[in-house]
């Protein structure tokens, strides 16, 4: 929460008229289309509303330690709207996810926690937790929300420091088509969701054309159970000789032509979806479930700048990668595995069926 620029996203159309003359007399204009209806709110399958779901959390509520016990809420949040919004947007699989949390918590109070996603080993319920501090922001404060939610997800795990971010990253900028409030809630609710379905489903477990999901990035895989912190990223260790760890020492050190050829290889080489992605074998699970959602909502174009090795801006097309990761890639695999996984087409560790 330190960026000190903001982007405004300026979209120019350019009108190009044509300079022909016609041969015969132009037809006069057809009458104006009737408005668009309003599209309804879409609802769970059994007809309840999700903003029945959505409830304040007044209390400070620490998804660390408190994980087990489920939060106590105060009754219904003035922000279910805005989660009605996205979830209009989602994909029907992530709207039926939604639909099966016990709860989502507006968290009134300042937490260290901006957003959680939870599945209780007790009694296996699900909640997430977004800070009504971030949905403030996202709503009434950035210019472009989930570009500059994305943004701070970025200086985030390569700054850690309590000191000034360099002037590298504060030059760092995602530049989005599609943006919206509702949008940047969508990206919320669809990483949050699979934090809790990784656990619900022990995703971790199940293999789809005989392959876990992890050993499609990942060399040393080790996925403790518990809370999992922002940014942390275990033990396991990744197909690149390098980790997000190493790129956060970099930018501390100001090694910053190696810092660049790192960002490059992670979002250029068909291995991950984004920087997060690289962090763990679930948050990689997460993200690219997650931009499979916001594709499908309409965002078009996920684009990343920061100053290259010249100084000049450096731009990768991050959603475009995404989107056309040949099929041999490392991405293009996960993301068909993920499909596979969907389509019920991935097997439990006794060989059966495994329940999307
Ligand atoms: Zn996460």
């Amino acid at each position: 929460m330190r960026r000190s620029t903001l982007l405004i996203l300026a979209g120019v159309l350019t009108m190009v008229a044509e300079a022909c003359t016609p041969f015969f007399p132009v037809p006069p204009p057809p009458p104006p289309a009737p408005p668009a209806p309003i599209a309804a709110d879409q609802r769970c399958s059994d007809g309840t509303s999700i903003s029945s779901k959505v409830v304040a959390l007044d209390v400070k509520y620490n998804p660390e330690v408190d994980g087990t016990s489920p939060p106590q809420s105060i009754g219904l949040s003035s922000y279910g709207s805005w989660i009605q919004k996205a979830f209009n947007l989602a994909t029907q699989d992530l709207r039926d996810r939604l639909c099966a949390l016990d709860k989502i918590y507006i968290a009134e109070a300042n937490t260290d926690h901006a957003v959680w996603g939870i599945r209780e080993k007790r009694n296996r319920t699900r909640h997430i937790g977004i800070s009504k501090e971030l949905l403030d922001k996202i709503i009434g404060t950035w210019t472009s929300p989930y570009a500059q939610y994305e943004m701070e997800i970025v200086d985030n795990l390569l700054w850690r420091s309590e000191n000034p971010e360099p002037d590298w990253l504060r030059h760092l900028t995602y530049k989005v088509v599609g943006d919206s409030p509702s949008i940047a809630v969508l990206a919320i609710l669809a990483h949050e969701i699979g934090h809790t379905m990784w656990w619900h489903r022990g995703v971790m477990n199940l293999k789809c054309d005989g392959v876990f999901f992890a050993n499609l990035t990942w060399d040393r895989i080790n996925i403790p159970p518990g809370f999992h912190h922002f940014g942390d990223k275990q033990r396991n260790k990744s197909i690149e000789d390098f980790d997000i760890d190493d790129m956060a020492n970099l930018l501390s050190a100001g090694s910053l032509n190696a810092l660049i050829s790192n960002m490059h290889q992670v979002y250029e080489d068909g291995n991950w979806a984004n920087l997060f992605s690289f962090v763990a074998p679930d948050e990689d699970f997460i993200e690219t479930y997650k931009f499979q959602v916001l594709q499908d909502a309409g965002v078009s174009k996920i684009d990343l700048e920061f100053p290259g090795t010249s100084g000049a801006p450096d731009t990768i097309n991050v959603l475009t990668n995404f989107a056309s990761a040949s099929s041999g890639s490392p991405l293009g695999k996960k993301k068909a595995w993920i499909a596979s996984w969907l389509q019920g087409a991935c097997k439990d560790p006794n060989g059966n069926p495994a329940h999307p």
